[in-house]
């Protein structure tokens, strides 16, 4: 027995079967198929596809026999890749001196005929057989052995496509995380949208709803227009100034947050209360006819000069109910003028727009 020496290429020959990531991969149903057609043409009762390593020979179908791997050094195919453009066929193994001594032709399964062409890759190293053999010495025709070359080309375009398709599904997979994190960073810019959104509806002071918080509800209470209109109310303090001017600014702070309070009390939970600008707070009364917003703009003057503050707090309120096609800014203007009036006329009072 010979043992098969190394290809001159031997570094680049391993260098590309790892490309194929192929050794130790299960069984293929696509494998087997070309080694059945093998042995079918060549009329043996064994066949192979083999792969060779740096020291073993591995199956990736063995048929006729059971085994995974044996070694490199008794392996026909490793005889076979020295000459990767030419068909290996041993007649008798029995007559040839590279395998008469080998375990497999000695002992069982005592192979005679053995036919391997080899597996190239894409850029001509020789990985291994497509080989068929035999336990009883044999021939093989031309059309036979062309055949067998023929099945060669096509596990190696297998092994080829194998390639690829694991190339693509990485990239899929690779697409499917990008596509992962942008959906997740979408979702993030949603919260923040609505985060945003949400402050900008929002007084940081009193945390009660902005001017144009009210101004969007107001429009949308007008346009929804079934029934009983809404009735609108400007709350201003009065002499406020003085109270930063006596009691300082943070004082003049808190007495906001406190009348926001009471405010949010009474019409948070049917209508809004918002804070319109400085020391000015906007109530909208959605389906309240004057009369009933009038009595609660009093309800709430009177809460507010009974407020425990520890400084004196009157309100001056002008009132305005919409009228049928007023826009919201003409009702709003004819409750400013009606608070205007309610100013004039001495204060802490409520004066009902015409
Ligand atoms: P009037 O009865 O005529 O409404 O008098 P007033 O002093 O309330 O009105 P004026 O418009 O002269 O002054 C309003 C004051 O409100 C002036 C401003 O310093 C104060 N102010 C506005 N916004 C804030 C705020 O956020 N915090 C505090 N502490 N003061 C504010
Ligand atoms: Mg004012
Ligand atoms: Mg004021």
């Amino acid at each position: 027995m010979i043992k098969p020496p190394l290809p001159a290429n031997e570094a680049q020959r391993l260098a590309a079967l790892q490309r194929y990531r192929i050794l130790d991969t299960p069984r293929e149903q696509e494998f087997e198929d070309l080694v059945t057609i093998a042995r079918a043409i060549c009329g043996t009762s064994m066949g192979a596809v083999t792969l060779i390593d740096g020291d073993r020979q591995w199956f990736k179908s063995l048929q006729g026999l059971e085994g995974e791997q044996t070694p490199r050094d008794v392996a026909f195919c490793a005889h076979a890749i020295l000459q990767p453009t030419r068909l290996t066929v041993v007649e008798d193994a029995l007559l040839d001196e590279r395998f008469s001594g080998n375990p497999s032709v000695t002992a069982d399964p005592s192979i005679r005929f053995y036919a391997g062409a080899p597996l190239l890759s894409s850029d001509g190293y020789a990985l291994g057989t497509l080989c068929v053999f035999d336990s009883r010495p044999g021939q093989l025709a031309r059309p036979q052995a062309e055949a067998l070359q023929a099945l060669s080309r096509q596990v190696s375009r297998l092994l080829e496509m194998r390639g690829l398709r694991r190339c693509i599904d990485h990239h899929q997979s690779e697409h499917d995380w990008y596509e992962a994190r942008l959906a997740e960073y979408y979702v993030q810019l949603e919260q923040q949208n609505l985060e945003l959104s949400e402050q900008t509806r929002t007084d940081p002071l009193t945390g009660l709803p902005n001017r144009r918080a009210l101004a969007l509800a107001l429009t949308e209470a007008i346009e929804r227009g079934t029934g009983v209109p809404p009735a609108v109310a400007i709350v201003d303090i009065d002499h406020f100034k003085q109270v930063n001017d006596i009691h300082g600014h943070n004082e003049g702070d808190r007495v906001l947050v406190e009348l926001a309070g009471v405010l949010r009390a009474q019409f948070g939970g049917r209508g809004m209360a918002a804070r319109y600008g400085g020391e000015e707070f906007v109530i909208l009364m959605p389906r309240t006819s004057l009369a009933q917003a009038e009595l609660q703009c009093q309800y709430l003057r009177q809460a507010v000069a009974h407020l425990p503050l520890g400084l004196p707090l009157t309100v001056s309120v002008g009132l305005a109910a919409q009228h049928p096609g007023e826009s919201a800014q003409e009702t709003l203007r004819r409750a400013d003028a009606a608070l205007y009036q309610a100013k004039t006329q001495g204060r802490d009072r409520v004066v009902v727009a015409g």
